[in-house]
């Protein structure tokens, strides 16, 4: 798999980011924006008049109540808005669409989408899948009820359960309410004056919970559709391979590649039971309320005048209260952890370099650090110009690794093979380190 590219903005809520990882709020407003016309714009307006009126919605998977100041209806206006702009945009440019792209292709995308979605909490919804005409590595949602898929996705997974795994989690973000949660929780905080919203940590780690949650009931909506549920955690394996983690780099607006593969192969084995491959589990409906990995509660005492709308109220601010407070957790540990990676690297010295083929570049490093390892990823990236990505390379080093001892990190590339001297252009990082 080539390295993935992607048109990631905040807003679209996307499996898949490796293109400017760091939250950048403004920039992202201003994409917002520009993509959905004001209409962002419009909405916040609303939101602020409508907030004493309405500042929940249940959440669908597990019953509790979730921060939103939309209604269904709004947010199925709103995200579509966003992507109808999108595909016009699309048509002005002279850039061809779904089955005028590539009809093989996009046949296969509405029939994987199609059994996905037909077991999903929003299957009474009608949905379309959007094929698009661009090389990366990408798929996205707005909230409403498009999915927008790059080609180069489609083509780079030649497995039909692969390609299921990432439709699954893009539906699961819209079922999770994850863009409007997203959006509310901005417009409250900037209400509140909060300091920590505004930091980008903090945002990263907002999304990284959500990352995690669309994650947890995409495998499900795999099994139960008759999809391998741990082909997930197969495309996050292969990233790691590839790009490593990108740990000790910035701040992670998704969750790291070693994280991610853990994390979806344990959901994955716990919802194997419901899996067989090629058919719809005919328990579906039953299973999207419990199953191995969450059961839905029951929000009968909601009942507005009993006492029920304030408990709903309490429930919100008490859910949007948790959030906040992981995301505080979560940026803490990020912090901990750049700060690890970067104290490695700093004990981490060059001590030589082998050629052993035209393709191979080994380094030896020595570590004077304190503290010891169960190993590290060395990465380098080489410029590919300015209007290119560059590309990454990465080596794992598994061995452990003590204060004063020498380890070896190899590089296998094909883009080694055109360099005479590869440390003359590429620029070398610590990916990753792992402590003992
Ligand atoms: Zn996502």
């Amino acid at each position: 798999m080539d390295k993935p590219t992607s048109m990631h903005n905040q807003g679209f809520l996307s499996m898949f980011s490796t293109e400017n990882r760091t939250y950048q709020p403004l920039l992202i407003f201003i994409a917002a924006l520009v993509l959905s016309g004001c209409q962002t714009l419009q909405s916040v307006d609303r939101g602020l008049y409508n907030i004493a009126e309405s500042v929940s919605e249940q959440d669908r998977v597990t019953g509790q109540r979730s921060l939103s100041l939309q209604s269904r209806a709004q947010q199925i206006q709103q995200g579509n808005s966003v992507v109808e702009q999108l595909i016009a945009k699309e048509k002005k440019d002279g850039r061809k669409l779904n089955q005028q792209l590539d009809k093989d292709q996009y046949w296969r995308m509405v029939q994987i989408f199609d059994r996905v979605h037909r077991i999903s909490h929003l299957s009474d919804e009608r949905w379309q899948p959007i094929l698009i005409d661009r090389d990366s590595f990408n798929a996205f949602t707005t909230g409403g009820t498009y999915i927008v898929v790059h080609r180069g996705l489609m083509e780079q997974l030649t497995s039909d359960d692969e390609v299921a795994a990432v439709m699954a989690h893009e539906i699961a973000h819209t079922v999770a309410n994850h863009v409007f949660e997203a959006q509310s929780l901005a417009q409250v905080t900037a209400l509140a004056n909060s300091g920590s919203a505004g930091r980008d940590g903090y945002r990263a780690a907002f999304t990284q919970k959500n990352e995690y949650e669309a994650d947890r009931i995409g495998v499900l909506y795999s099994s139960l559709a008759g999809y391998d549920p741990l082909a997930s955690s197969r495309i996050w394996k292969r990233q790691y391979q590839t790009e490593g983690n990108r740990r000790g780099l910035f701040f992670q607006s998704h969750p790291v590649n070693s994280d991610r593969e853990r994390f979806n192969r344990v959901n994955g084995e716990k919802v194997q039971p419901y899996y067989t491959p090629g058919r719809i589990n005919p328990n579906h409906a039953q299973l999207l309320q419990n199953n191995s990995l969450w059961s839905k509660q029951q929000q009968g005492s909601d009942n507005v005048g009993q006492g029920g709308g304030f408990s709903a109220l309490a429930g919100t601010l008490l859910g949007a209260y948790v959030d906040h407070q992981q995301a505080k957790a979560g940026e803490r540990q990020q912090q901990q952890q750049i700060r690890f990676v970067r104290y490695v690297q700093s004990q981490m010295k060059l001590v030589g370099e082998t050629r052993p083929s035209a393709d191979r570049w080994q380094l030896r490093f020595r570590y004077d650090g304190q503290i010891p390892l169960q190993g590290v990823t060395v990465g380098g990236q080489l410029s590919q110009g300015k209007d290119k990505a560059p590309i990454v390379m990465v080596a794992h080093v598994k061995q452990a690794i003590r204060q004063g001892e020498q380890f070896k990190a190899e590089f296998r590339h094909t883009a080694l093979k055109s360099l005479s001297k590869p440390s003359d252009s590429i620029k070398l990082y610590l990916d990753d380190a792992v402590p003992q």
